[in-house]
């Protein structure tokens, strides 16, 4: 089976990136209000780049120049130096390479940056491919789910798996299994809201789902009344028989 794996999010913790890019973004003054964990909460709320910069107390005269630096700086080699796999994602990893095809989907603007990135922290030898495209695209489940459909891996029964709406949307353009990560860039309530097969804490979340979906048991008895397999806090949105390439509603709400 293939899994489409999305990076940022659900492999790497990329919290630190994203609020270094933010703090020299926004430049020294007026001093900052938001600390690290009330911004990173703002991005998983999914908030706009002028509530953000409101919020920091930054007048909203500042947000073109501010989205100008943010491309600039949040790929650059030295803010990726601030990325952590999460604990335990290379034991999973080499666990499933040898049971299913790995393939990394990333939306990253800077190919070289992301391919060192990849070597330095080990991870580029456990996926059996690796696909990236620009993040600049407006509906980035379009791109993505192009991504999807282009690679040589790409089957009926593959999942599709990370941590926003753009990896659930392109999962379902795709006809793909989604499964939503919580540990990433959005809260329960919006991955919720874009309706994914699966919800996981995290990718060790996962392991548990892929041991129950290959399990030999009618998938009724493995739910209780509420969705939620007895091994934990998994859940099902797609009901028996149920079309996997249903199309979404609200896909022009932006991302
Ligand atoms: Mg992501």
């Amino acid at each position: 089976m293939t899994l489409f794996l999305d990076l940022d999010g659900p492999i790497l913790d990329v919290s630190r990136r994203y609020y270094r890019a933010h703090q020299l973004c926004r430049g020294a003054d007026p001093p900052a209000k938001l600390g690290p964990a009330e911004f990173w909460e703002l991005k998983r709320a999914r908030a706009t780049m002028g509530e953000v910069l409101a919020r920091d107390g930054v007048s909203p005269g500042e947000a073109p120049d501010y989205a100008a630096r943010w491309r600039e700086l949040i790929e650059a080699p030295a803010h990726l130096l601030l990325d952590q796999p999460w604990p335990g994602v290379h034991a999973l990893l080499a666990a499933w390479r040898p049971l299913h095809q790995l393939v990394l989907v990333t939306l990253r603007q800077r190919p070289e940056a992301l391919r060192d990135q990849l070597h330095r922290l080990q991870l580029a030898p456990l996926f059996h491919e690796i696909l990236q495209a620009s993040p600049e695209h407006p509906e980035g489940w379009r791109e993505k789910e192009r991504l999807l459909r282009g690679s040589p891996r790409f089957a009926a029964g593959a999942w599709v798996i990370g941590d926003t709406e753009i990896d659930i949307r392109a999962g379902k353009l795709a006809g793909l299994r989604t499964v939503g990560v919580l540990n990433g860039i959005r809260r329960r309530g919006l991955l919720e809201a874009e309706n994914p097969d699966y919800l996981v804490e995290d990718l060790g979340g996962l392991s548990q789902v892929l041991e129950w979906t290959a399990a030999p048991q009618p998938e009724t008895a493995a739910r209780n009344g509420n969705g939620v397999p007895p091994s934990g806090g998994l859940r099902t949105r797609t009901p028996e028989g149920e079309s996997p390439d249903q199309v979404l509603p609200g896909h022009s709400q932006g991302g």
